[in-house]
């Protein structure tokens, strides 16, 4: 698959069904150590281009999908167009509907108390094949004792594809961190919000402003809090305008 160097992250140049097609193929293959998908936007390469030690933490994954416009929008500021983007949450319900028709099950790891299990009951309604071998909530310390203990969790239960939903960039670094510990996983994702939009408790744009490339927009009007984060875009993209003028 052709890689895309954007301001240091290398981005996969592939469509949603490119990108399912490639976790089909790595589930078949069954790996020794998980393989793993990482789903960066703007604001975490503007992290990178800030905190240049995350780049190689951004850069380990198997399968970097570029989820957001503002990514899209630098590749073509940069003359080196991806062809689109690809949310992280529409790959993770493909990666679902793939393990309930081959039979691979799955663990939500992250959120509140209580969200993964009202994912899980939701998206087997849904895929009613599909297996959740089980479900943590995302609230323990990351190392030691408690991390020992979700590790066991995980591992007692075989899940072939592990979704790791703990926010940026705490589950890019708990999957490094863990990634040798987890071996018989066969894929790791990492895909920030999707639980609770699963679960229920948080609705995502309507298909008008994901079309018009105002997704962005519609979670600023609905989480205002984020705006401090969301100011990371346009640096992200004067930075770009920047880089473009001085290359
Ligand atoms: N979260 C978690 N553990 C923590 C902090 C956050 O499980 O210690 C969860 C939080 O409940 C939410 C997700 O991580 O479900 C982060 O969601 P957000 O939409 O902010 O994702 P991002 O934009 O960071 O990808």
């Amino acid at each position: 698959m052709e890689q895309i160097n954007i301001r240091g992250v290398n981005f996969h140049n592939v469509t949603l069904d490119e990108a399912a097609a490639w976790v089909a193929d790595t589930l078949a293959a069954v790996p020794d150590t998980p393989r793993v998908v990482f789903t960066p936007n703007a604001e975490i390469v503007q992290l990178c281009l800030e905190q240049p030690e995350y780049y190689p933490l951004v850069n380990s994954a198997d399968l970097i999908i570029p989820d957001g416009i503002g990514v899209v929008k630098a590749s073509r500021i940069l003359d080196t167009p991806l062809k689109c983007k690809v949310a992280g949450i529409d790959l993770g319900e493909r990666t679902l509907a793939i393990a309930a028709e081959h039979g691979y099950s799955v663990y939500f790891l992250g959120a509140k108390p209580g969200v993964a299990e009202q994912a899980a009951a939701r998206m087997t309604e849904k895929y009613p094949t599909l297996t959740v071998a089980g479900t943590h909530d995302g609230y323990f310390k990351k190392e030691g004792e408690e991390n020992e203990a979700a590790l066991a969790a995980i591992r007692a239960a075989h899940p072939d594809v592990l979704y790791v939903c703990l926010g940026v960039p705490a589950q890019e670094k708990w999957i490094n961190a863990n990634r040798e510990a987890l071996a018989g996983v066969k894929l790791c994702l990492a895909l920030g919000g999707s639980l609770d939009v699963w679960a229920g408790n948080v609705k995502r744009a309507p298909k008008l402003f994901i079309k018009l490339g105002l997704e962005w927009f519609y979670r600023l009007c609905c989480e205002p809090w984020r705006l401090r984060r969301m100011m990371k875009l346009p640096k992200f993209l004067f930075g770009t305008y920047a880089a473009k003028w001085n290359s």
